[in-house]
């Protein structure tokens, strides 16, 4: 965080100070949760379902803390104990995290990249930072933090020496994102797909696309747009941009609409994907020689994820040959995302499940088929798909799971294992185009499946486990890769 006086803290967040000298020097952590607390830092208490943050305070600052920032003053033996005294400790955070950046920004030379899409955000975060490390200080958050708690507490990381500020922006519904811009504008803001992803929460597509506009619609003159060409959703935005916004596109396809610049567009061509999973192009970067890329990641469905990595990396000063190597090494180390592992059996496990919706599905099947296939240098092989529920398709659920099911067949998945009553329909359809050599199974529950594995897996096989993060399949997929 920006060193803020304790008086500075109060003006941010509109609060009054409670037993603490106004001139106090705050510059350590912020942290919503009480168990984390270090020296100096500054304690949050939100008011959560279940419990209030406030009834906290006194341990907080025992661990160290040197203000609170809550709903209420909280006392020891009549004293109140540091305090921001807020109407509403979650908006507090956010506006103590606007004024740091606001600040660190005035001051030097700070620069936000933010990040949104129905898929790929957390990926193309990761894979983000990692090119951006090489050149200066980055901070990014873990995991997903993408919402109006994460997103701050990730902001309030930045520091003085911080070069590149990294966020991952979720949108829930309409306005969240106009939320967040609003506290921590963007100065490059990344719009990577309008899908199916949450389709039950936002009740149309059309709306999906709405709420992830506001990103783009933040910008002002002199930053920077990177929008994918391929999605005829979020290639309109380009009507929203305000005037000066630097539109940068990226795009997979061969030929571009003419509304794409050939200076403003980072491409791959002749893209490919060996048995190991790992896909190869060409990368076109604007003004530069194109460069043979091999991704450290697995799936075809992850080039588009570089290119906007690749296009955010130009825009801030990384160098032609780092975007090369970092892209070849980067696995972009989040937990259960496509992630390859040899287990001590033979078996070859692709843990996916850390979400699911249409599109993440249908791409890890893809990359499955592609792996099982083989190619010169290695031998076919047997591939199981063990696929679970996609959470929050509403209206579209059935259909959606449907398709999957057809998709399975069509891919030749050798076995494909179908768990859980929501996911039912993909073995629905799948056992209905059934052909000859492939089989499907519905089973309840995760113990059935395990149950199947351990007596059909043999060395040499592929297992896919894929699904939305409440299926629990992450956990027999760790099982079975003999990781848990
Ligand atoms: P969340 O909304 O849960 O935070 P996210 O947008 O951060 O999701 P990731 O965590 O990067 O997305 O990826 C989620 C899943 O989607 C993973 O299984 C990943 O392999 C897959 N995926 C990532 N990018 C794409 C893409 N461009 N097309 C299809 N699937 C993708
Ligand atoms: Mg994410």
């Amino acid at each position: 965080m920006k060193r803020l006086s304790a008086a500075e803290i109060a003006t941010a967040v509109s609060g009054e100070l409670y037993g603490v000298d106004p001139e106090t020097l705050l510059s350590a952590g912020v942290v919503t949760d009480s168990r984390e607390i270090g020296p100096g830092d500054i304690y949050v208490a939100r008011r959560g379902e279940n419990v209030d943050g406030i009834e906290f305070a006194a341990a907080a600052v025992e661990a160290g803390a040197a203000l609170i920032i809550g709903e209420s003053v909280p006392t020891v033996d009549d004293s109140p104990l540091p305090t921001v005294l807020v109407t509403d400790a979650t908006e507090a955070l956010g506006q103590l995290a606007s004024a740091s950046v606001e600040a660190l920004r005035s001051g030097g030379e700070l620069t936000v990249i933010a990040i949104t899409g129905s898929v790929g955000k957390t990926t193309v975060k990761d894979l983000t930072a990692d090119l951006l490390a090489g050149v200066g200080p980055t901070v990014w958050p873990p995991n997903s933090y993408n919402n109006e708690v994460g997103v701050p507490l990730t902001a309030l990381r930045a520091d003085e020496d911080t070069r590149f500020l990294v966020l991952e922006m979720g949108a829930r519904s309409i306005g969240n994102l106009a939320y967040l811009t609003g506290l921590i504008r963007p100065d490059v803001a990344v719009e990577l797909a309008v899908g199916t992803a949450h389709s039950g929460v936002f009740g149309s597509i059309d709306n999906t696309a709405r709420a992830k506009a506001e990103l783009v619609e933040s910008l002002i003159a002199g930053s920077t747009a990177v929008l994918n060409a391929d999605d005829s959703r979020v290639a309109a935005m380009r009507e929203v941009l305000a005037a000066d916004v630097e539109t940068l596109w990226f795009s997979q396809r061969e030929s571009l609409p003419e509304w794409v610049g050939d200076d403003r567009v980072v491409r791959a061509t002749g893209i490919s994907t060996d048995a190991s999973g790992h896909p190869s192009f060409v990368l076109h970067l604007p003004g530069e020689e194109p460069q043979d890329v091999r991704l450290a990641l697995v799936g075809e469905h992850h080039v588009g994820n570089a290119l906007a990595a690749a296009a955010v990396a130009c825009t801030c000063g990384v160098g032609v040959k780092s975007i090369v190597t970092t892209l070849a090494t980067s696995s972009a180390a989040s937990r259960w995302r496509m992630e390859l592992i040899d287990s001590p059996s033979g078996v070859t496990v692709l843990n996916d499940a850390y979400n699911a919706n249409p599109e993440s599905m249908r791409a890890s099947l893809k990359a499955l088929a592609a792996m099982g296939r083989g190619d010169a240098d290695s031998r076919p092989r047997r591939t199981f798909a063990v696929l679970g529920e996609m959470l929050e398709l509403g209206d579209e659920s059935v259909s959606a799971h449907s398709d999957i099911g057809e998709l399975v067949v069509r891919l030749n998945i050798t076995r494909t294992i179908v768990v859980g009553e929501g996911a039912k329909p993909i073995f629905n359809s799948a056992n209905l185009e059934g052909s000859w050599g492939n089989e499907a199974t519905w089973v309840a529950t995760v113990a059935e499946a395990k149950d199947l594995l351990t007596t059909e897996l043999a060395a040499g096989d592929i297992v896919l486990f894929k699904s939305s993060r409440d299926a629990g399949l992450r956990y027999l997929g760790d099982e079975i890769a003999g990781v848990s």
